[in-house]
C-alpha cells in the first residue's frame, strides 16, 4: 500500500519550490553539426509534464554551470563516433561512460553488500513506439558506470512521414533528430545487439535459460519494462525475452529506504541535492541521472532488492514484490 502524500517531508516541500536562481543560457550542439545542415540547438527541455518544466531547466543549468558539464557525443555513446581525431570535437563533448560525480565527497560507512553484482539501469524513451534504448552496467561494488549500451530505434509500424513528425516533436527542439535520424536501427536489431553486449559482459547467455545472471535491470517507474517493452515487443513480432521478467523500481526502494514518495527522477535528485545533467527526457542521460541517484541511495545504506516480477508464460501479469509502492 503507498503511504498518503502526508508523509512528504518538509525538505520535499522546500525543494519543490525553489526560488529560481539566476537562469544562465547552456546550449548544447549536436556532435556533427557541421555535416547536418539541419541540425537545430540542443538546449535543455523537458517534454513532459512530470514536473515544472521551467524550474527543471533551471535546475539543469545550474547544475551544469556547477559540475562543469559537457554534452554526451550521441555517435559515441552508439559506437558510431567518426571524429575522435578532432581535437575541437573531443575537447566539446563529452566520450566518456563514467558519471559526473564527486565520489570522495561520498561517504561509504553505511554501504551494504548488495545481491546483485551489477545493475542495468534502464530509461526508455518514446511513448508510441520505443525510440530510445539506453542501459548503464553499473559494478555494485565500484559504485560507477563500467559500460553502456545506448541505440537509437526506429518505429516499426509507422509510416516515414509519421516519424518524421514523431521525431520532430520529440528530439527537435532540443536539436537531436540529426543523430537520431543517421544511427536509428529496428527494435530486433537493438535487443539482438543489447544481448551480444550482455554476453560481452559475462551477464547473460541464451544457452542459461536467458536469464541475467549476477545483474538486475533498475528503472524509474514499472512503466519501462511492466508495459512498454511488452508492447514493443507485440508491435514487433517478438517474443519477451526472459531477461526482462524482473526488475527494480528504483522510486519503491526510495519510499522503502528513505520513507518519503518521490514521484519521479527529478524530485528524487532535488530531494538528494543531485545535480541534473544533461536533458532531462533523453534517455542516456536520464539513465546516467537515475544512476546517480542510485550511486547515492547505495552510499546512503540501501539495499537494491527486486520489485516486481513477470509470472512466468503471462505477458500481463506482474507480482509487486514491496507492501509499500509508489
Ligand atoms: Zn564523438
Amino acid at each position: 500500500m503507498a503511504l498518503p502524500r502526508a508523509h512528504l517531508s518538509r525538505r520535499s516541500f522546500l525543494l519543490s519550490s525553489p526560488k529560481p536562481p539566476p537562469f544562465s543560457s547552456f546550449f548544447r550542439y549536436s556532435p556533427h553539426l557541421q555535416s547536418q545542415p539541419n541540425c537545430k540547438i540542443y538546449n535543455s527541455a523537458s517534454l513532459h509534464t512530470e514536473e515544472s518544466m521551467a524550474s527543471a531547466r533551471q535546475f539543469e543549468a545550474l547544475s551544469r554551470k556547477k559540475l562543469n558539464w559537457k554534452p554526451l557525443c550521441l555517435y559515441h555513446t552508439q559506437g558510431k563516433c567518426t571524429k575522435m581525431d578532432d581535437p575541437t570535437h573531443v575537447e566539446r563533448f563529452n566520450h566518456s561512460c563514467s558519471l559526473e560525480v564527486e565520489r570522495n565527497g561520498l561517504g561509504l560507512k553505511n554501504f551494504r553488500a548488495q545481491k546483485f553484482d551489477y545493475f542495468l539501469v534502464l530509461d526508455l524513451e518514446g511513448k508510441v513506439e520505443i525510440l530510445e534504448f539506453p542501459v548503464l552496467l553499473f559494478d555494485a561494488k565500484t559504485m560507477n558506470v563500467v559500460d553502456l549500451f545506448h541505440r537509437f530505434v526506429r518505429p516499426t509500424k509507422m509510416s516515414e512521414q509519421r516519424i518524421n513528425e514523431y521525431i520532430e516533436g520529440k528530439y527537435g527542439k532540443i536539436g537531436i533528430d540529426g543523430v537520431w535520424h543517421d544511427t536509428a536501427i529496428a527494435f530486433d536489431d537493438v535487443i539482438q545487439q543489447f544481448e551480444a553486449w550482455l554476453a560481452i559482459h559475462h551477464l547473460w547467455r541464451k544457452e542459461h535459460g536467458g536469464l541475467l545472471k549476477e545483474a538486475a535491470f533498475v528503472t524509474c517507474g514499472n512503466w519501462d519494462l511492466k508495459t512498454k517493452v511488452p508492447q514493443q515487443c507485440v508491435v514487433a513480432r517478438m517474443k519477451l525475452p526472459p531477461y526482462f521478467m524482473e526488475w527494480i523500481n528504483l522510486k519503491d526502494i526510495y519510499l522503502n529506504f528513505y520513507k518519503r514518495r518521490a514521484p519521479g527522477m527529478i524530485s528524487m535528485m532535488r530531494e538528494l541535492q543531485i545535480p541534473l545533467l544533461g536533458s532531462h527526457h533523453v534517455g542516456i542521460d536520464d539513465t546516467r541521472n537515475i544512476a546517480r541517484v542510485m550511486q547515492r541511495m547505495l552510499t546512503d545504506g540501501a539495499l537494491l532488492q527486486l520489485t516486481a516480477r513477470r509470472t512466468p508464460g503471462s505477458s500481463n501479469n506482474v507480482k509487486f514484490l514491496f507492501e509499500n509502492r509508489i
